[in-house]
């Protein structure tokens, strides 16, 4: 039995097409991985982290989550990021949020079923901690959007405390993390200009 046969038909038909343009493209491929770049994303389908910046295959290590949500006690995450920095020696971390993010704007309504409400409750703690700038701004479709942005923030300073990526630096590895936010009205990214390259001090 053969399910899903659209997307072997279309498997087959890119990986012809990568070997037409580059007949060594996958044997390339399977001797090295040397990204420089870990992208930390939502899971949201419409933010595809190679496509969006023009990266191919080898190019980005990516984790994606609802939300792009970086937590001190999530080991899938935390996995990433050693492996990323500690093996890989990726030299960039991209947290990249999205406007119209399903994950944030669950942080303003009513509680989810479990473990989803868990995940969410990171945002709504956000939420709370920007209460009076959120309140402050008109209507609801400015406060999402503000609290996609707040949340990419709150996620840069959780990876500048986190032991992975303060060794690093301790080491002398050159690491930056920058935080960007995707609009999905026009395909644009916008740097939150919270780059940083250093601990805390
Ligand atoms: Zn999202």
């Amino acid at each position: 039995m053969h399910f899903l046969p659209q997307l072997f038909a279309n498997n087959r038909i890119w990986s012809e097409q990568q070997v037409r343009r580059d007949p060594k493209y996958f044997e390339r491929l399977c001797e090295i991985q040397r990204p420089q770049y870990l992208w930390i994303g939502c899971s949201d389908s419409r933010v595809p982290a190679n496509t969006i910046v023009g990266l191919a295959p080898g190019e980005v290590f990516v984790h994606r989550n609802v939300a792009n949500i970086v937590r001190p006690d999530d080991p899938n995450c935390l996995s990433v990021l050693q492996y990323s920095v500690d093996i890989l020696q990726i030299s960039n971390i991209i947290v990249c949020g999205h406007y119209r993010c399903g994950g944030i704007q669950a942080a303003f309504g009513p509680p989810a079923a479990n473990p989803l409400e868990g995940w969410i409750s990171h945002i709504r703690a956000i939420r709370a901690e920007h209460h009076d700038e959120l309140a402050s701004l008109d209507g609801e479709t400015a406060r999402w959007e503000r609290l996609c942005e707040l949340n990419v923030v709150a996620q840069i300073r959780i990876l500048r405390t986190l032991p992975t990526i303060v060794q690093a630096w301790q080491r002398g590895h050159s690491l930056a993390i920058h935080g960007w936010i995707y609009d999905l009205r026009d395909g644009l990214l916008r740097d939150l200009e919270v780059s940083v390259n250093k601990p805390a001090r």
